[in-house]
């Protein structure tokens, strides 16, 4: 009888999951070393891991493409990451002209241009209108209930949508064409003092995503309103912000004390050199979903309780910190990283282990971990979030 398992060739540069103690044993069974080679950290975990921390990693690439004429979606919500309760996020391009219709939700909105350029449109409660254009780096933000649509510029577009519900679907929205589909004729009629047939070709059911032709310059497409623009702002050029250096790369925050009307999440661009690392430090406000924009990188969360996972992160995963849990994020490529740490929150805060032992009297730091000199010297009062130290940095 033939064997299942296909006879495999023993090759030197298949990762196997033996540590350099040589504990373990090599894998020549059923496996996906396309995978193995990118995780690393599960197939050989630091001799530090330790107990049940759970699943802290989901790519965009594991998930369901949405497409349509016009356009793609898919996202990362408690379906696919079960401890990601309080953010949902959809990746989402719009080709030249490709319209996200008009619609509304019960969750915030925050969003990060990746590519490309778009138009956003919006209206409050107050009937003050907002239209947009929006570019790489800059972000928007919609208030829960506020009706918007999206549409590609010349380019087309992608960009990052986060929510502030783990249980959010991009799919299941309030869309004006489903409510039309979904309402008696004679009650459009009323509503709009017209006709009947004036909804005689209205689309069957919600549209989400269609192709549009590509709308003429900004000015063009002004509408006067009555009631004025809304009083803040629901865009925010982030990149454009002027960052805060350290060592190691670069850290761009943005909450509701600079971009006002964003209430409910903050948000962190941060940029990570080959050989730098986002320092030890923790989140006195709520769990963070992350997003990684470019490069390489690894996290270890630190549960207490003896425990910690490290998993391994690039272009296109997402992921999550549950509140308090300890944790870097270090640059393990050639590539800078670039990375997203989102927050379920009206302002954004972290907290140092480098700056809380600097600012701890030195005795209690020295008696509770057993360090001298060598160390309580190089502890820094100012805290530096991206770190690089000359002496760990590989050739
Ligand atoms: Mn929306
Ligand atoms: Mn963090």
């Amino acid at each position: 009888m033939d064997s299942p398992v296909p006879d495999h060739c023993p090759d030197e540069s298949v990762p196997q999951p033996i540590r350099a103690d040589g504990a373990g044993a090599a894998d020549s069974g059923p496996r996906d070393v396309a995978r193995d080679r990118q995780n690393p950290d599960l197939l050989v975990p630091p001799i530090t891991d330790r107990g049940r921390v759970p699943n802290l990693k989901f790519s965009f690439s594991d998930t369901h493409m949405q497409l349509r004429h016009g356009g793609w979606s898919r996202q990362v919500s408690v379906r696919e990451l079960p401890i990601a309760t309080t953010l949902a996020g959809v990746n989402m391009a719009l080709t030249p002209g490709g319209v996200r219709e008009l619609h509304w939700h019960r969750e915030a909105e925050w969003a990060f241009m990746i590519l490309g350029r778009a138009r956003i449109t919006a209206v409050d409660q107050f009937g003050q209108n907002f239209i947009a254009d929006v570019g790489i780096g800059d972000l928007w933000y919609f208030p829960p209930g506020i009706p918007h649509a999206i549409q590609g510029l010349e380019d087309g577009c992608e960009f990052l949508l986060v929510f502030d519900n783990g249980s959010f679907s991009d799919l299941d929205t309030f869309s004006i064409t489903d409510w039309f589909a979904h309402t008696p004729r004679d009650v459009l009629a009323e509503n709009f003092g017209v006709p009947e047939s004036a909804f005689e070709k209205i689309p069957p059911e919600e549209r989400y995503i269609f192709q549009a032709e590509v709308p003429g310059p900004l000015r063009t497409q002004r509408v006067a309103d009555p009631y004025g623009t809304v009083p803040q702002s629901f865009t925010h050029r982030l990149l454009a912000q002027e960052p805060i250096i350290s060592p190691g790369g670069t850290v761009r925050i943005v909450d509701s004390t600079n971009f006002p009307v964003s209430t409910r999440i903050a948000a962190a661009l941060v940029e990570v050199e080959p050989g730098g690392m986002r320092e030890m430090h923790w989140h006195p406000n709520n769990d963070e979903w992350q997003y990684y924009l470019s490069g390489e990188a690894r996290m270890t969360a630190f549960a207490a309780e003896g425990t910690a996972r490290t998993f391994d992160y690039r272009a296109g995963d997402v992921g999550y910190v549950p509140f308090g849990f300890g944790h870097y994020i270090q640059n393990t490529g050639p590539q800078t990283v670039w990375f997203l740490e989102m927050f379920a929150s009206n302002r954004y805060a972290d907290v140092s282990l480098n700056q809380w032992m600097a600012l701890t009297p030195r005795e209690m730091i020295q008696e509770t971990l057993h360090v001298g000199p060598e160390l309580l010297n190089a502890l820094r009062k100012e805290k530096w979030q991206v770190v690089k130290s000359e002496a760990i940095t590989p050739p």
